[in-house]
């Protein structure tokens, strides 16, 4: 079995190598030259927390079969080839991992210098060299990830101005939003819920212009938001252009599948109901999937489209999702939260009323990232209220007595439904 795989992100290493673990015959087709560090990373290096690298080069069997430099601009569905750089290159299956682009940004004066708009390695490294220099930073754009390059420009003493239109981390429950909120203040920076209008300034940025007020600034940071990213192809896409695919990554067409960024995932029986999942997380489980599905296998993908993130000292793992979210997809979800309890964790479950399932989950506080893998489990497995309310939680000489914040909260969620 010929698995040509495309893109050499998270999602594609993944498929590759399962693929490879599973007998097929795989060909990695990678448009860059060398290998990048993971995403995910590229924030500390502003800080000083990670360095740059030398490209990394995939330690065991990957790089036998890696084509680096080989750009696929389309593929053809009936002839099964995609067409690279190099020439075309023939598969009986093929995943389809290119990740994600972004738009260009269209405000005034984006073309400034200490215009930082964000969209790839360079773009990181660029920054790193220049940030120290600025006592004043904007940073706009991006939910979680302008608040974590916002605490990291500001750990370096600089003065920060975050613009957040629609507030910030606008997928968290208010609590935790607002102890986020409440730690970010307190570390210095200044939140306005204002969407950029644009620089001002001579040659450089001197100030940004936000909802009409004028705010100084030297420098801007501009982090544009992603969308999918498929080569030229034959098969059904999403909304938001992703290729659509079910819960075993197939898309349209029997021998394409897809992962990560550039895919889009069917929720419910219309395209209108899919949505991309740009984590990490998710990418990582979509193309071990698709990689299995490739080869001959039959797996299916149980996406929660978990994270864990750090704000200023406040840890936070959620996934799943959030009321806004389930709105758009046509599902109302109902919201329990239990307070925060004498070690300061906090559990917000999102659940669907009729069945009680929970489809998004976040808990905050000391320690909440060790709930990660409990939080992927409970939503992909599709658990309700009860399976959760009487769970055993372990106890030892170390852990708390009381009962866990998950199902503190699940209990709480089965008597709201009663009386409500
Ligand atoms: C700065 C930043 C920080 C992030 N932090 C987090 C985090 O903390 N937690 C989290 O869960 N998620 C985070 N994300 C999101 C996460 O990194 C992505 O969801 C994930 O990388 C998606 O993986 P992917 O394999 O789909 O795409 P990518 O990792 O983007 O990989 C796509 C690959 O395909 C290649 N490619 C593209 N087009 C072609 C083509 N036509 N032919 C051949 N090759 C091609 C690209 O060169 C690239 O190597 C972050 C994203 C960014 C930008």
């Amino acid at each position: 079995m010929r698995v040509v795989v495309v893109g050499g992100g998270v999602a594609g290493l993944a498929a590759a190598s399962e693929a490879h673990s599973l007998g097929a015959e795989v060909t990695l087709l990678e448009s860059s030259e060398s290998y990048l560090p993971p995403k995910s990373g590229w924030p500390s290096l502003l800080s000083g927390e990670a360095q740059p690298s030398p490209p990394e080069k995939p330690d065991h069997e990957l790089r036998e079969y890696s084509k680096m430099g080989s750009l696929v601009a389309e593929v053809n569905v009936a002839e099964r080839t995609a067409r690279t750089s190099r020439g075309p290159v023939e598969y009986d299956s093929i995943v389809i991992a290119t990740g994600s682009t972004h738009a260009d940004p269209t405000f005034r004066g984006s073309g400034k210098k200490n215009v930082f708009i964000m969209r790839g390695y360079p773009d990181y490294l660029r920054l790193a060299n220049e940030v120290r220099g600025f006592a004043r930073v904007c940073v706009t754009g991006g939910g979680p990830l302008s608040l974590s390059i916002a605490e990291k420009v500001s750990s370096l003493g600089a003065k920060v101005l975050l613009l957040s239109p629609t507030g910030l981390l606008g997928q968290l429950s208010e609590v935790v939003r607002r102890e986020v909120e409440r730690r970010a203040k307190e570390a210095g920076l200044v939140l306005l819920r204002s969407p950029l209008d644009g620089v001002a300034g001579v040659e450089r940025v001197e100030a940004v212009v936000a909802s009409g007020s004028v705010h100084a600034s030297e420098a801007l940071i501009f982090l544009p938001a992603p969308r999918p990213n498929p080569p030229r192809l034959a098969v059904e896409v999403g909304l938001n252009g992703g290729i659509l695919v079910d819960d075993r990554m197939c898309s349209s067409s029997p021998a394409v599948y897809a992962a990560g960024d550039c895919a889009e995932v069917r929720l419910g029986s219309t395209s209108s109901s899919s949505s991309p999942m740009m984590y990490q997380s998710a990418a990582r489980a979509m193309g071990r999937v698709a990689g299995a599905n490739a080869a001959g296998g039959s797996a299916v993908a149980r996406l929660a489209s978990a994270a864990s993130h750090t704000f200023f000292g406040y840890e936070v793992s959620y996934g799943g999702l959030s009321p806004a979210e389930g709105t758009r997809l046509g599902i109302r979800l109902l919201e329990v939260s239990t307070p925060a309890r004498g070690d300061g964790l906090f559990c917000s479950l999102f659940f669907d009323r009729a069945s009680t399932e929970i489809r998004g989950m976040q808990v905050a506080g000391r320690g909440a990232s060790s709930y990660e893998d409990a939080i992927s489990l409970i939503i992909s497995n599709g658990m309700t209220l009860p399976d959760l309310a009487y769970q055993e939680s372990s106890f030892g000489p170390l852990s708390p007595t009381d009962l866990s914040p998950i199902a503190l909260a699940a209990k709480t969620g089965l008597l709201m439904r009663k009386q409500s």
